[in-house]
């Protein structure tokens, strides 16, 4: 079994023994509902043909129709989608949702391939897993290396296939497709408004705080310029080719620029150059790591010199790294709530599609908001009465609340 799946079952386990949860309910939370894997041939520029494997899993759909993205990675398999399909169905439960928990994936390196190939790839895929797709039956949205066009042809593709127009079948759309004002940067949003809410708990300021932020994609980029606006120093920023650090504080926009040309924060004129592993050894109120899964093992939770940690990423830390950060004190705000801001925004979109009205800005970004609060409230309130982590609360929360959807319903036929 992969490590991400490994992890996100091992969190369960630990959840359902907190909670004394009924065996049977935990045994079906530990299997997905259905893994459809799907052959995705497509015509390459050249004129050749290659054949890409593709996955949508619909881990748990006690609460409503599956929800969570589509990544597209060379290193994306059954286990790892599934293992994030398990985060969707908690994620979505901890900010009281009306959804269940699933995600897809192509094993392909999309920075290798054109725009039409991805195109090509994108419909071909949506179209080999459309039974399982539909407003009330999944609803994908971006993830790792997808974004708003590709949002576009899935909803291009759904609608095209059906002959009725239906962009409440994917959410990260753009503007004119039926997307919703504030989900671009919703993720990066939510983050600061879990760092806001933690450093009121723990006492720190905002401003003049430090972070250090692993990924400036569109996650960590957004995130550094908000945190900066905020009064935060941000630190140090890394990606997959380096890592700029400055202790005055990275300049966000000018940043930006030096990545827009050319590709990397390495060799950024505002910082010094550092091995992005370094990243890990500074000194820092907060790190957020914002890139893939598994990046605080063991050896990274006994380096760190933080206070915190919000989980911009999905499944950034290891089970193995998790007693050693609760024992050192360096409080961790987890995935499945802190960067929850993505799917909530993704929530509202879905309803104004289906009423077929649209928000207004401030409305969005204050009922994210409210939502976000809420549910850091409720997690930090579990924590503090059963004494446990963060992580281990959210857990227990989440499963909690699908549980009891699922006894609820009872088990069909
Ligand atoms: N991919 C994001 C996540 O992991 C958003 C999912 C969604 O909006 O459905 O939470």
């Amino acid at each position: 079994m992969g490590d991400a799946l490994n992890a996100a079952l091992s969190r369960l386990d630990d959840a359902a023994e907190l909670l004394k949860l009924d065996p049977a309910i935990h045994q079906r939370l530990r299997r997905p509902r259905r893994v459809l894997e799907v052959s995705v041939p497509v015509r390459m520029d050249d004129g050749s043909i290659e054949v890409f494997t593709g996955w949508r899993v619909h881990h748990n759909t006690a609460s409503g129709p599956g929800k969570g993205g589509i990544r597209f990675h060379q290193d994306v398999d059954a286990d790892e989608v599934t293992a994030l399909a398990v985060g969707m169905t908690f994620k979505n439960a901890v900010l009281g949702l009306p959804f269940g928990g699933a995600k897809g994936g192509v094993r392909c390196d999309p920075t290798t391939m054109s725009n039409a190939e991805l195109e090509r790839l994108t419909r071909r895929y949506t179209w080999e897993i459309l039974p399982l797709l539909g407003p009330d039956r999944d609803i994908p949205a971006p993830d790792v290396n997808t974004d708003a066009q590709v949002m576009s042809w899935i909803m291009d593709t759904v609608s095209m296939s059906t002959d009725q127009a239906t962009p409440a079948v994917v959410t990260g759309k753009p503007l004119l497709l039926g997307g919703s004002k504030g989900h671009v940067g919703a993720t990066s949003s939510g983050v600061v408004i879990c760092i806001r809410a933690l450093f009121q708990e723990l006492g720190l300021p905002v401003a003049g705080s430090r972070v250090v932020i692993q990924g400036f994609g569109k996650v960590g980029g957004p995130l550094a310029f908000l945190l900066h606006s905020a009064g935060m120093r941000v630190v140090a920023v890394s990606d997959v080719l380096g890592a700029t650090v400055n202790p005055g504080g990275l300049d966000p926009i000018a940043l930006a620029n030096h990545v827009k040309e050319t590709g990397t924060v390495a060799g950024f004129g505002g910082g010094d150059a550092i091995g992005r592993d370094k990243i890990w050894d500074i000194e820092t109120e907060v790190v957020v790591p914002a890139a893939l899964e598994g990046a605080i093992d063991v050896d990274v939770a006994r380096r760190l010199r933080t206070r915190a940690i919000v989980e911009a990423a999905n499944g950034p830390t290891l089970p193995e790294a998790d007693p050693i950060l609760h024992d050192r004190g360096i409080v961790t705000v987890p995935d499945i709530l802190a960067n929850a801001g993505g799917v909530t925004a993704s929530y509202f979109e879905w309803v104004q599609n289906r009423a077929g009205y649209a928000w207004e800005e401030p409305l969005v970004a204050e009922r994210l908001r409210t939502r976000m609060e809420e549910s850091f409230h409720a997690v930090w309130a579990r924590a503090v009465e059963l004494d446990v982590s963060l992580r281990r609360a959210a857990f227990v929360v989440g499963v909690e609340r699908v549980a009891e959807t699922m006894a609820a319903r009872g088990m069909y036929p």
